[in-house]
């Protein structure tokens, strides 16, 4: 009787558990799903269980046939991947929170403001800004440090330009740097950088012809940076620890689960190591590595290296510097600076040797490449990888200005661009008369590009520019900027679709880094790193703001707006 009891009991529990469905750990129903696969197909529901995704499909179905511990009710909202940004700087973002925010400033005057405030609370050894922008200011003239060594003779000041390519030195670290008789003496420097210096006639005294003399501004551009850059502390690791985690919380707000972050040094993988060992730092990073000493030692150890979230088989380079402090490398010269065509910041000899260290490691080689000339000297050495590996997935960072008989480059040797649409909406402004008017219809060709090889792996280059990626689809879809200039769009023929630029923040730079087939789509078996969208994403042609309701990477919850 006993027994028979048992037999029951356990007979009602097996139906019970069949009624209920599988369990999973969460359904999102009444959605808008965005697969993101070649079909197109917009689902209701999906269900993920242990971080992956179990099955996404209609709502009825996926009720009937799983019990969940959680159930989202999503009201109609869009359900996406996780968005990549498939090209930021993590710790240039992180260090620009920890130092004078020079972003937006409208004149040298106010950068001082700015600059006062913050060391009267801060009391710092050195002072260290990021962020000024030469071209939102009345005269677009590059600044001088006259001002900062009166106010600050005996404290060293180092103020980024927006792009991380230049930046502008008081007297007093000039001095501690040495870094006039290093220019002098180390080629690499002034090849592949420069020092700007002001002309200037002093008054005619003795009644001779007066000389004219050559002063320098205290503005280093690209290599010329290196003696300074290499005596700058950086910040406590526990601040840095904080401000990157800072850097996380914004980029999950915006439904931001991934970013390719585009250039490290091996003290800062270790970094990023222990946040993702204390269980801090769920965001999936693809890890570029700069090709120092140290770095190279790790491939050549490692391989394709990968601990939890955090992917490590690529080399950055620099190619040339930013077009904007006149360091990108073009064919021809710059149109407002005649003697002047820019310059490569890598020797060509030193990117051939990185690149064979690419192919014995069997890492991927990302070269920086804003210039015309880079571009296509980059395109030309990249070919001989695709003759021994055709999928090799090579990229172009930026590919900013790139001659239209290059294009077709993009195609024969197989290389990803790798491209940032919030700066042709930025550098719309003075683009032109850097480049000239002949050179535009290869300038921030996104359209062409991704025509060219199929796919591009779209980013922000955060902190150039504002991690939000619906900035970035307002660019990339409407080729404007935030306040809606210009009205037709700036050289809209390039603009490409919302449903590229998803791909493009998605499963395509899911393949920019070789994750296909764990992120990029809601796939089943893939990762369950999905976001569910507060309002609808679309492309409107006025801009609107727009964040994650929820975030979830590998099935657990990292965000919520509640
Ligand atoms: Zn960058």
């Amino acid at each position: 009787m006993k027994t028979l009891l048992f037999i029951s009991l356990i007979a009602f529990a097996l139906l019970q558990s069949c009624m209920k469905g599988k369990s999973v750990d969460v359904i999102i129903h009444n959605a808008r799903v965005h697969v993101m696969d070649d079909s197109g197909i917009l689902q209701d529901a999906i269900a993920f269980k242990d971080g992956k995704i179990i099955e996404v499909g209609p709502e009825r179905q996926i009720l009937n046939k799983y019990s969940a511990d959680e159930y989202i009710d999503a009201s109609q909202k869009d359900v996406y991947p996780g968005f990549t940004d498939a090209h930021g700087h993590i710790f240039s973002y992180a260090r620009q929170k920890l130092s004078v925010n020079l972003v937006g400033c409208k004149s040298f005057n106010e950068m001082i403001v700015r600059i006062e405030k913050y060391q009267s609370k801060h009391n710092r050894k050195y002072i260290i800004g990021r962020g000024w922008d030469q071209s939102k200011w009345k005269n677009n003239e590059m600044p001088t440090n006259t001002k900062l060594n009166e106010l600050f003779p005996d404290i060293p000041v180092c103020l980024f330009r927006i792009d991380g390519h230049a930046l502008l030195a008081n007297d007093y670290l000039i001095k501690k740097s040495d870094v006039f008789n290093q220019f002098k003496n180390n080629s690499e420097l002034n090849e592949g950088g420069y020092i700007i210096s002001k002309t200037h006639t002093p008054p005619d005294i003795h009644s001779h012809l007066p000389i004219p003399v050559n002063t320098p501004t205290g503005v280093f551009v690209d290599n010329a940076m290196n003696p300074i850059l290499d005596i700058l502390p950086d910040f406590p690791e526990s601040e840095m620890n904080d401000a990157i985690l800072e850097v996380q919380d914004e980029l999950l707000s915006y439904g931001v689960t991934g970013v390719h972050e585009a250039g490290l040094k091996q003290f800062e993988v270790q970094i990023l190591e222990k946040l993702i060992e204390k269980n801090k730092l769920p965001l999936n990073i693809y890890g570029m590595l700069l090709p120092t000493k140290k770095n190279i030692a790790f491939a050549e150890k490692n391989g394709h290296y990968k601990n939890k979230n955090l992917n490590i088989r690529s080399f950055k380079v620099y190619g040339d510097g930013a077009l904007g402090s006149r360091g990108a490398f073009l064919k021809h010269t710059y149109a407002d600076k005649h003697d002047h065509s820019g310059y490569l910041t890598t020797s060509l000899e030193r990117m051939k040797s990185i690149a064979k260290i690419c192919e014995v490691n069997d890492y991927q080689m990302n070269t920086h490449a804003i210039g015309d000339s880079t571009n296509r000297i980059m395109l030309e050495l990249y070919q001989d990888i695709y003759s021994i590996k055709p999928d090799h997935r090579w990229r172009i960072e930026h590919a900013q200005i790139v001659d239209p008989n290059d294009f077709k480059l993009f195609a024969k040797a197989g290389v990803f661009p790798s491209v940032q649409p919030t700066h042709a909406t930025s550098d719309q402004g003075w683009a032109e008369s850097r480049i000239g008017t002949k050179k535009l219809p290869g300038a921030y060709a996104y359209n062409s590009l991704m025509k060219q090889f199929g796919m591009i792996a779209i980013g922000t280059d955060f902190p150039v520019e504002f991690t939000d990626p619906f900035l970035t689809i307002h660019s990339a879809v409407n080729r404007k900027n935030s306040d809606g200039i210009p009205s037709e769009g700036y050289l809209a023929s390039e603009s490409i679709t919302l449903e590229e630029c998803i791909k493009g923040m998605t499963i395509w730079a899911a393949f920019a880094s070789f994750q296909e087939n764990q992120l990029g789509t809601l796939e089943k078996g893939k990762d369950a790193t999905l976001v569910i969208f507060e309002r609808p994403v679309n492309s409107s042609p006025v801009f609107q703001n727009n964040f994650a309701y929820t975030t979830f990477i590998k099935g657990k919850k990292v965000y919520s707006i509640e």
